[in-house]
């Protein structure tokens, strides 16, 4: 028998552990199932490079509880350790990984998301147990040892008689956290840590149909036929897959294979994703993964099926912040790097320099398999189009390379479902939507239903109307217009204007009123509106256009809109709704309104205004209750 003291030079560090992982405490499960997953296959590569003569055989992992005793069990079939490495490993090298640990961290509580991400190994088994043993045999021809020890600074190492090769760890779990005996919270953690885990991982028993009987057909004495119960057998409980999809070549696997996965990942999510990308990369830094563009769904629930980062097959966070880029954050699938650094701070994270290639190299595979998939089947990403694009427009946004790929395959629908990319959307309308001073127009409407009646104008002079109904899109217009090298084009909205306004060609409609009788007019109406939001604008246009129309400055418009989506122009989103009512001088009512008497004049003028209103959506209330009134009146 042996008994020594841990070299300490914080008197207890146990106490420190208990208080500075107190929010983590889950976390010892998977340190301990890491050191046994270790242990593994540090015996196979030994073996593999005939270092050990032993046979490998088909080891697991065993995870027990015995409530009774209050022990946890964590039992592998890996290397071992013989005494001296008990010493070595156990009280110097583990015990001085986790000192300089909470050096590191004792200071910095806030950090609670870091902590627990590695590093801290096997103490962390301390923040849930008031003893430890280990009874460990080592795959050389060496006596088992038996390390145990409560908390403090000292420890026993005697022999054992453990006879077959591996390690157990015994866990004696303390008062306060008597829930790592339940059943249900160990399965659970199994489940979040270690469903893709490289070793099987054996938790109880479980019964299943035996698979090498058939139930027979008995006919019973009346002659009724029934089926015998499938015989069941008890057969081990083992919860992981340890061969997942991601750590595959793609090469190696079909459609189904990836739908599949998908739905293992996220069991709770019914709809299929859209397509998938398969990263592998082991230069210069390594990482797998399979990302997936999910269908958008209006269910938020979708917003926990986030991104799951992994080090070498064993969970680590679902936050990526920082390791994807931003305008990615909405895919779904799992990433896996032993590159990563994991115990340090966010903050330094987004700094490291692997990280920052790790997070250009997603953001160049994602532009390369969209752009593959535009290729290969346009058709097909045009009906995709709808889920992706708010993914696209926001990287092209925030991602300047992301932009230079994205340009030659982000889709402009139009009004009539054709779906144009830039480059054609110019090239188609280059001749027909250039102005007199040569400025080249892209019209857009946001809303087809809303502004129906401006895109129907449009649509009769022959011009393209985009949908642009993203949240994000006036930034990226602004974007598209700044960055156009020689094409310079310009977005505006098709309610923005009067059609003939839209985009002016030299042919001017000839006035049907005289200057005298526009001077006259324009004060008349101008009393009739509330001015401080709208500004009268009197336009001879084609006398079948409507006589009134209101209509929002594009620059007004955007500026508002970007400023509620964030960017620039701080303050303008609390600006006054300012519009312009234009009047259409050649149209016979306006004549009328003109030689009417002052009473008629009014009334002309509000049915008149509030139907332009009633086109652009604005009139509510009183004010539509009004109109109402006034209209029926008119009828009867
Ligand atoms: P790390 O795993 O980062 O090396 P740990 O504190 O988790 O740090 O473990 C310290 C050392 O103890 C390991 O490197 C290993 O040599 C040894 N060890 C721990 N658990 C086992 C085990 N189940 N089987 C064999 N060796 C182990
Ligand atoms: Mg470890």
């Amino acid at each position: 028998m042996s008994k020594g003291n841990i070299n300490v030079s914080v008197e207890n560090i146990f106490p420190l552990i208990k208080k500075f992982l107190y929010s983590d405490h889950e976390i010892f499960l998977r340190e301990l199932i890491s050191n046994a997953t270790d242990a593994t296959t540090k015996l196979k590569h030994l073996i593999s490079i005939g270092e050990a003569q032993v046979d490998y055989g088909a080891p697991k992992i065993e995870i027990n509880i015995d409530k009774e005793n209050k022990t946890l069990r964590i039992v592998d079939q890996g290397l071992g350790m013989s005494a001296e490495e008990v010493e070595k490993y156990i009280n110097q090298i583990a015990f001085s990984g986790a000192e300089e640990f909470l050096e590191k961290y004792k200071d910095d509580k806030n950090e609670t998301g870091v902590i627990g991400h590695f590093g801290l190994g096997f103490y962390s088994a301390f923040m849930v147990a008031d003893k430890v043993e280990i009874i460990t045999k080592s795959f050389k021809e060496e006596t088992a040892a038996h390390w145990t020890c409560d908390g403090s600074p000292e420890y026993t190492l005697v022999e054992h008689d453990k006879s077959d090769r591996g390690t157990e760890i015994i866990l004696h779990i303390a008062e306060d956290s008597v829930e790592f005996l339940e059943e249900g919270k160990i399965r659970g953690l199994l489940t979040k840590y270690n469903r893709f885990n490289q070793v099987p991982i054996k938790f109880g028993t479980k019964k299943v149909n035996d698979p090498d009987f058939t139930p027979q057909t008995i006919t019973d004495e009346e002659g009724k036929e029934t089926t015998e119960p499938h015989k069941q057998i008890e057969v081990d409980d083992i919860i992981n897959n340890t061969d997942p999809a991601w750590t595959k070549k793609p090469a190696d696997l079909e459609a189904d294979d990836y739908t599949n996965f998908y739905r293992e990942l996220y069991p709770t999510q019914f709809e299929e994703s859209l397509f998938h990308i398969h990263l592998n990369v082991d230069y210069p830094f390594n990482l797998t993964g399979i990302l997936f563009f999910p269908k958008l769904s209006q269910n938020l629930d979708m917003q926990k099926d986030k991104i799951q980062l992994y080090q070498n097959q064993v969970f680590v966070t679902d936050n990526v912040e920082g390791i994807v880029p931003d305008f990615l954050q909405m895919l779904k699938g799992v990433i896996d790097s032993p590159d990563i650094p994991l115990n340090v701070s966010r903050s330094y994270l987004q700094a490291d320099g692997a990280v920052k290639k790790i997070s250009g190299y997603i953001t160049k595979k994602v532009a390369d398999k969209l752009s593959s998939l535009f290729k290969k089947d346009r058709e097909d990403f045009e009906k995709k189009w709808n889920d992706i694009k708010v993914i696209i427009e926001y990287g092209m946004l925030s991602e300047d390379k992301f932009f230079d790929k994205a340009k030659k395959f982000a889709l402009y629908p139009t009004v009539n479902n054709e779906y144009f990319t830039f480059d054609e959307l110019v090239e188609k309308t280059k001749d027909t939507q250039t102005d007199k001073d040569g400025n080249h127009i892209i019209l857009y409407a946001s809303n087809k239903d809303a502004q129906h009646a401006y895109i129907e104008s449009a649509k009769a002079k022959g011009y393209e109307v985009v949908i642009l109904d993203s949240p994000i899109v006036s930034h990226l217009m602004q974007k598209l217009e700044t960055s156009g090298g020689d094409t310079k084009v310009q977005f505006t909205r098709v309610d923005s204007d009067h059609v003939d306004n839209l985009i002016k060609t030299d042919d001017t409609v000839i006035s049907k009123l005289s200057d005298e009788e526009k001077d006259k007019l324009k004060p008349i109406i101008e009393g009739s509106v509330p001015k401080e939001s709208y500004t009268v604008q009197l336009e001879s246009m084609d006398s079948s256009a409507s006589p009134f129309l209101i209509t929002v400055p594009e620059f007004m418009r955007r500026m508002k809109e970007m400023s509620a989506t964030g960017g620039g122009m701080m303050g303008m989103g609390n600006l006054p709704e300012m519009y312009n009512l234009v009047v259409n001088t050649n149209h016979q009512l306006v004549t009328d309104i003109l030689n009417a008497a002052e009473d008629k004049q009014k009334e002309l003028i509000s049915q008149a205004f509030d139907l332009a209103k009633l086109s652009q959506n604005l009139l509510h209330g009183e004010e539509l209750t009004n109109f109402i009134k006034r209209s029926y009146d008119l009828i009867k």
